[in-house]
């Protein structure tokens, strides 16, 4: 066909546009998600730009450094009219948040016809499941290169915020892995370091907390600035059973969560089931395994900022190389909510006949996903900006009503760090805390977790109860924080500061049946603050001098502690005289291990980590004055990663040969310490008078998955020193230790002999009443301390930490002090 001169100059101009837009495959070359392809983070973040550069779709920002200085990123996708506007909509987003800033409904009704849909995707939080990371380049540049009416739609209606990776570390480190191991035995292995470095696969439970740089930029991004409707986070599960799970959740709902919130997650789950299901994809799940139950996880965290939180899991292949999956695996393969992966049930009417898996039939799923989601958001707009709105003005309205009106941090109380913490977590996520520059009255209550009756107890329902310690008005004086329920994250305020109560959930066998993550979170118990629920307050409001604050740093002004100044952390190292301490770091990847880590850099307290080999040639005494076994099993610590499953150099453990210097340490004077699990190779090595009183229970029997529990402490003791008679400690799983009675063990703290659980699940009190929780044995001329719960889990657990600074203080004097 021949063509007039100036409509060829017209398609070349509108072919060199289209150039300038660029492909994944032609920057790459190759196309994300081919068969053993993998994009490292430099090549995400160059795809991105040159997305950025030649799409006026696409606006891509950095808007941190992550943990290990790499840029953190996010690509705004939307109409060009809309990309050019970004400000106005994120205002409206952000008023729609906070109705107290709409003056009327004529303000509203203007805001929810002119305001989009502000959806986020994030992929590849845990870095193994590598194939988001990928996809999220086909993603970005499908929406910015389709010209069909529904993408057309898509764009005019919502704005995306894709995180093409909300770890980019652990993209770097998963890459130069699966690079390394390609070709070898070990292609397709999990690498054998953690992929975040501090957290790991805990980097999707910090999302309260903010202990982490990536959370801290991402909490911020979406609670203070965006305020996304709908936060969708893509995750890849095991290789053996269904191929994707996707929302409604399972049992048990956390019950805070608006139930008008859990149908609209259903309801985005079923159209993106429905929407696999018409590809022609099988194997997709829904209501099983996953649950709301649990805080702090990237899709978690939105239900108690009103927003509608998506996962989606697919079956994962070994990293970017295809596997291929039998009849008999699949047919093994069960979880709550799934008989197994052969059996079509209404919620997974449709199983996969079992073959090979490559990645690409993950990405392929997970674009479906996505645009599912983009689709519902872009479709039903109002509704979802209207919902948003309207459940802000609930929990506002709610926190007004009768029952508790806030909570308070009381001035006075000794621990100025946590208490920074606290507050600084709050205010990073967007609560509101405000500072009393007035002295109040108020009274104050304490709840007291109580478990109803029995027949109640099997139905799996919970209950509440909160009991007045004193009816009549105390004083609350001025320097003290306070809380209000009257704001718009009140159901986020309520799932930090309550006592969890779970469900007693049992299986069909009478086990326990396992909840998805921990049972209880309860930050102020988590961090030894007081926090009492303040039930009514004799001041009317305009009576009351309050100040909203801004940052954690006028916490630290008003504590006299020293501000926080760029990236350092401005905690001064607690320990009473300089002590060398060891930190073991095995062969395996151990989160605990990463956490420890994340505390003693936090607290600024000096540290080795101690490898494999260090431990294996020996000569400890001379290095260490104190070592540390974070949690980890005693054959993990020995044997390590097993001999030709990994290279050589990532395999084995400390051996008998640590074991034997070991002992040689402690017997010198050294002092060890062990967390949790790793006190099975203390007792058992160093034949110590002490035996794990849990070890082998049923959990018919005795369960505790994630909870708070109530230590007695003999604060007369030096490990003891300065902590109160009662402290609260994170237990999961964890132990608990009987000595004989003559035994030369010195009993620092037991599990409470009543009401041991403070929040959480707790089956089979009986077993925990009592029992050894803390101890010290002399060995030789040293030390052993066993800890048989998590002193800083998840680096959350502060109020257990002095038991950690006040051990290392007295492992340099030990000698003179016995
Ligand atoms: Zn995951």
């Amino acid at each position: 066909m021949v063509l007039p001169l100036w409509l060829c100059g017209l398609i070349l101009l509108s072919s060199a546009a289209i150039v300038a837009q660029p492909s994944p495959r032609s920057v790459l070359g190759f196309t994300p998600a081919d068969d053993k392809t993998v994009a490292d983070w430099t090549q995400i973040v160059d795809y991105f730009s040159k997305l950025d550069k030649g799409s006026d779709k696409v606006a891509v920002r950095e808007i941190g450094k992550t943990t290990l200085g790499k840029p953190l990123i996010v690509a705004f996708i939307s109409s060009p009219s809309n990309i050019k506007n970004l400000e106005k909509y994120r205002q409206i987003s952000a008023k729609l948040a906070d109705p107290r800033t709409i003056k009327d409904e004529a303000e509203l009704e203007g805001l929810i016809k002119n305001g989009k849909t502000i959806v986020s995707i994030a992929c590849s939080i845990h870095s193994t499941e590598i194939v988001g990371s990928q996809m999220s380049m086909n993603l970005a540049y499908e929406l910015a290169s389709a010209t069909d009416a529904e993408t057309k739609e898509i764009l005019d209606n919502t704005i995306l915020l894709l995180f093409p990776s909300s770890n980019p570390d652990g993209v770097d480190i998963v890459a130069n892995w699966y690079r390394k191991t390609l070709g070898t035995k070990s292609e397709g292995t999990s690498p054998p370091e953690l992929y975040h470095h501090y957290a790991g696969h805990d980097n999707n439970r910090d999302w309260f907390m903010l202990n982490l740089k990536e959370t801290q930029l991402i909490t911020r991004l979406f609670w203070h600035d965006w305020f996304p409707q709908i936060v969708y986070d893509v995750h890849q599960q095991g290789s053996n059973g269904s191929r994707f799970f996707i929302p409604p959740f399972y049992d048990p709902p956390n019950p805070n969560i608006s139930p008008l919130l859990l149908r609209q997650v259903g309801l985005i789950g079923h159209k993106v089931a429905a929407d696999l299901q018409a590809a022609g994809f099988q194997g997709v799940l829904t209501n099983a395994l996953y649950d709301t139950w649990w805080h702090g996880g990237f899709r978690t965290a939105p239900y108690f900022h009103n927003s509608i939180g998506i996962l989606s899991e697919a079956a994962s292949a070994r990293l970017m190389t295809p596997s291929t999956v039998t009849n008999e695996q699949l047919a093994r393969s069960s979880t709550r909510g799934m008989r197994n992966a052969t059996e079509s049930s209404t919620n997974f009417p449709d199983p996969w006949p079992a073959g090979e898996w490559r990645p690409r039939d993950i990405m392929s799923m997970e674009l479906i996903s996505a645009r599912s989601i983009l689709e519902m958001a872009a479709k039903f707009r109002v509704e979802y900006l209207r919902n948003f709105y309207e459940l802000g003005r609930t929990n506002i309205e709610s926190g007004s009503k009768s029952g508790p009106q806030a909570y308070i941090i009381p001035a006075g109380q000794a621990r100025d760090e946590a208490v920074a913490k606290l507050i600084g977590s709050l205010i990073d996520q967007g609560v509101e805390v405000y500072r009393l520059d007035r002295e109040l009255h108020a009274i104050l209550a304490t709840p007291i977790v109580r478990r109803t009756n029995p027949v109640a107890e099997k139905l799996g329902s919970y209950r509440r109860l909160a009991s007045l310690n004193s009816p009549a008005m105390q004083e609350v004086p001025l320097g003290s924080y306070i809380i209000f329920l009257a704001q718009p994250q009140r159901t986020n305020v309520l799932t930090l500061f309550e006592p969890q109560i779970y469900p007693n959930r049992l299986t069909g066998q009478g086990e326990a049946e396992r909840p998805y993550d921990v049972a209880g979170w309860t930050l102020p118990l988590q961090m030894g603050v007081e926090a009492p629920v303040v039930m009514a307050i004799k001041e009317p409001a305009k009576e009351r001098k309050l100040t909203l604050l801004k940052d954690a740093n006028e916490v630290r002004a008003d504590l006299a502690l020293t501000l926080k100044k760029g990236e350092e952390s401005p905690i001064k190292n607690p320990l009473k005289q300089p002590v060398r301490v060891g930190i073991y770091k095995g062969s395996t990847s151990n989160m605990d291990e990463g956490w420890t880590r994340y505390i003693f850099d936090t607290f600024n307290v000096p540290y080795s980590s101690v490898r494999d080999a260090d431990m294996r040639q020996g000569g400890l005494s001379s290095k260490y004055d104190a070592l540390i076994l974070t949690s980890q099993a005693a054959t993990q610590i020995v044997n390590g990663n097993t001999a030709g499953t990994l290279p050589q150099e990532y395999t084995g453990g400390i051996t008998e040969a640590g074991v034997k210097n070991l002992k040689e340490f402690v017997n010198n004077g050294g002092m060890l310490i062990c967390f949790d699990n790793a006190c099975d190779l203390a007792i058992k090595e160093f034949n110590l008078p002490l035996k794990n009183t849990l070890e082998g229970v049923r959990s018919s029997e005795f369960y505790c998955p994630g909870s708070i529990v109530a230590l007695d402490v003999d604060n007369k003791h030096p490990i003891a020193s300065m902590l109160p008679a009662s402290v609260p400690a994170y237990f999961i799983n964890s132990s608990a230790f009987s000595a004989a009675p003559d035994a030369n063990v010195r009993v620092i703290a037991r599990y409470a002999n009543d009401n041991v659980l403070l929040s959480g699940w707790l089956l089979g009190e009986d077993k925990l009443r009592g029992q050894i929780a803390l101890a010290e044995v002399g060995v030789g001329k040293g030390r052993i301390v066993l800890f048989g719960f998590r002193p800083q889990h998840r680096g959350q657990a502060w109020a257990t930490l002095p038991f950690i600074w006040n051990a290392l203080s007295s492992a340099v004097s030990n000698t003179s002090e016995d």
